[in-house]
């Protein structure tokens, strides 16, 4: 069992980058929740979670001006190391958006790859685990500005089985419609933008389905609340490009990659109009949360005849393997935190 001496003494400790020391930030007593919550990192400092705060007047709380990564790390079958998944492309796809929405993070890419690890190492993380790193617009003046100088960054980690808890799911097509890009730049997985995915959410849930499936202002598929669409039509598979104003995924970049080289099946990247998710004979979402979600029914009407498909369950099959250590040429997009 965790203590509460056990956790003071990770907050504390000094760190391989020589961040100043928040002893001041660290309460006295702990809190309950707080064991289980465990060490944040927030500007140069690693807290205890109920200390990591910002301000109500805060323009990343008022106007949603901020960016964040969603990050998974994944217990190996030794039940001792845990890999972080492509940990590169996600801080390189975080620092592309900084770049896109004038935040500055604390280092370049090694130095904010090498705080994650540290947060998992500072939270004794030996489970299947989310990461969240967050960069925040922290100014407390009013109006909604851009300013790098005001940039806060924040990085903190929760033990994650299933985002989606269902083998199958049943979607809907939202009547909301996916934000734009050139209305919110799409691809940087803004904070403001996860209105427009809340919605849908909420749309779905209300209606009885587990998500939605938000198409673009043009009509065609786009993606889901927090996933990546594909589908199967006479063996070959689909997935609209990012320019259909869907994130730039990485999950779904791994699948095209495991598809063509590692399963030699057949892919084409381009814009799915709606009727074609009712007639496809396979259909899944994907991403770091959903992983890969086999999808049972569009708007009521069974995909395929309902069952999970034998090219969804061997690309399912495949990803769970390499995330997991087991596929020795994709060890490389493997971070190990122990090792
Ligand atoms: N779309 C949106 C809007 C998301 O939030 C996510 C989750 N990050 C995805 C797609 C899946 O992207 P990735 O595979 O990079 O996690």
């Amino acid at each position: 069992m965790e203590t509460g001496n056990r956790l003071r003494s990770r907050a504390q400790s000094p760190t391989q980058f020589g961040f100043r020391q928040p002893a001041q930030r660290l309460g006295a007593g702990r809190l309950p929740y707080a064991r289980a919550m465990g060490v944040t990192y927030i500007d140069g400092a690693w807290v205890d979670d109920e200390h990591a705060t910002v301000s109500v007047r805060s323009r990343a709380l008022n106007y949603g001006l901020g960016c964040f990564g969603g990050i998974r790390g994944y217990l190996a079958d030794d039940g001792k190391e845990v890999f972080v998944f492509r940990l590169d492309a996600h801080v390189k796809r975080l620092a592309d958006s900084c770049r896109v929405l004038y935040l500055r993070l604390p280092g370049d890419i090694r130095q904010v790859s090498d705080i994650i690890i540290e947060l998992l190492r500072r939270n004794d993380v030996r489970h299947d685990v989310y990461i969240r790193p967050l960069a925040l617009h922290n100014s407390t003046k009013l109006a909604p500005v851009l300013d790098e100088e005001s940039s806060s960054f924040v990085a903190f980690c929760m033990p994650l089985k299933r985002y989606i808890d269902k083998d199958a799911i049943d979607v809907c097509i939202s009547s909301w419609r996916r934000v734009a890009d050139n209305a919110m730049p799409t691809r940087t997985k803004p904070t403001g933008a996860y209105l427009n995915s809340a919605l849908a959410r909420r749309d779905a849930a209300d209606n009885g389905f587990d998500e939605a499936i938000l198409l673009t202002e043009d009509g065609k598929v786009s993606e889901g609340s927090a996933e990546h669409v594909f589908i199967v039509r006479d063996g070959v598979l689909y997935s609209p490009p990012s320019t259909e104003d869907n994130l730039d995924g990485i999950t779904r970049r791994t699948l095209i990659t495991l598809a063509g080289e590692d399963l030699g099946l057949r892919f084409e990247e381009r814009t799915i109009g709606r009727s074609e998710l009712y007639v496809s004979d396979e259909l899944f979402l994907c991403g770091t949360g959903a992983q890969v979600t086999p999808v049972r029914s569009v708007d009521r009407r069974l995909v395929g005849d309902g069952a999970i498909g034998p090219i969804t369950r061997r690309i399912q099959q495949q990803f769970d393997d390499v995330v997991h250590g087991r596929v020795a040429h994709r060890r490389d997009w493997l971070t190990p935190v122990w090792g």
